[in-house]
């Protein structure tokens, strides 16, 4: 379904001033506002959309880049989270006596949500981390940069302008708490405007809206220990988005994923690494270099070696990431079967094969008896 345009929702003409989009604005929400309208999705639907609309076209650099880009201005959408504060900020303008809390309940999600705990911690932040199968092997260190929620430098994230303070909850008189109920019992909650905290910001941090946190991209340097596999999860504590009005950091959990390499394939623990040689190689033997995630090695191949053979080099895998020591590096050998002779090659071979006698292919010998029984 196409987006409808803001000025149509508000009912407002393209040059109307921030007054009238107020007035226009005021107007729908209290109409469509689910308390008046229980149980009706159109209602909430028309007032989450009157209220994305006011979000934008009261802010005059939204403003602008709506008129100029319309709803493509905002990339893949309008974030809740992120960009709903404007009604908050001018709510005491807008709705007047109206409780901010109940009045938006938690129908906008998380971005809500969230402010209706006020001490709680941090949300966890999830970032994913490409790694080379060396790294993976060896561990490494690595800078990467996230964006989280940390301490607004406006207000040092106390959530008030300069000079302000708080005053006395007028829901709740101080208390932190109201009752509700009637008759002989009567029950005490949590005061929903303060969320128990008996007071409120006077006038809120213009910077970050009275949240005490900005978003803000960081460069962190993570220590990714040796022996991390693909779906591996390491977690950096206190690197997740600050808590609020001050309380604990969330976490930051990264999810390895391991890049394919060329010479190597990862089973477990061990590094299976496949080495072709030249039959002649494999004939006579030889002394051949060989990689590993560490370093080349020397290794002997001895005379006869058939192809598909599996060497292991001891430990030369990847170290256990539980401490249970190392894996083994597998060497499989192929032996490459000469293709594209010159005639000198092919005369040389013929000889061979003329002057050849059974005991050098005992598996091929084997096999015809079988077979001639
Ligand atoms: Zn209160
Ligand atoms: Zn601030």
């Amino acid at each position: 379904m196409a987006k409808r345009d803001y000025y149509e929702i508000l009912g407002v003409p393209k040059n109307a001033s921030i007054e009238e989009i107020k007035k226009a604005y005021r107007k729908l929400a209290l109409k469509y506002h689910p308390d008046h309208n229980p149980g009706d999705k159109q209602a909430e639907e028309r007032f989450k959309e009157a209220t994305e609309a006011y979000e934008v076209l009261s802010d005059s650099k939204k403003r602008a880049t709506y008129d100029q880009f319309g709803h493509r201005g905002f990339g893949a959408g309008f974030d809740w989270t992120q960009d709903f504060s404007r009604v908050r900020t001018d709510f005491g303008d807008l709705f007047g006596d109206l409780f901010e809390s109940t009045f938006f309940s938690d129908f906008f999600g998380e971005g809500f949500g969230r402010r209706e705990k006020v001490y709680q911690r941090g949300s966890d932040l999830q970032y994913s981390l490409s790694l080379s199968l060396r790294e993976a092997a060896t561990g490494t260190e690595k800078y990467i940069n996230l964006s989280r929620l940390d301490k607004c430098p406006t207000c040092n994230g106390s959530g008030m302008s300069k000079g302000t303070g708080k005053r006395a909850c007028p829901q709740c008189q101080g208390a932190g708490q109201v009752s509700y109920g009637s008759g002989f019992i009567s029950f005490a909650r949590t005061c929903p405007r303060c969320k128990g905290e008996g007071e409120i910001i006077i006038s809120p941090c213009r910077n970050c809206r009275g949240s005490g946190r900005v978003r803000r991209m960081h460069k962190i340097a993570v220590k990714v220990p040796a022996g991390v596999d693909k779906g591996s999860t390491l977690r950096i504590p206190g690197k997740g988005d600050l808590g609020l009005r001050g309380s604990s950091p969330g976490d930051l959990y990264l999810l390895i994923y391991v890049e394919e390499d060329e010479l190597f394939h990862r089973d477990g623990d061990d590094i299976i690494c496949e080495v072709p040689i030249t039959f002649v190689q494999a004939t006579l033997g030889a002394e051949i270099e060989v990689p590993t995630l560490f370093g080349k090695v020397e290794m002997k191949i001895p005379p006869g070696t058939q192809s598909g053979r599996i060497f292991r080099l001891r430990g030369q895998g990847i170290p256990n990431l539980r401490g249970y020591g190392k894996g083994d590096q597998l060497l499989k050998i192929l032996a490459e079967i000469p293709t594209n002779l010159n005639k000198e090659e092919r005369r040389l071979l013929e000889q061979f094969r003329d002057i050849s006698e059974e005991r050098t292919s005992p598996e091929v010998k084997k096999f015809w008896e079988r077979f001639k029984h």
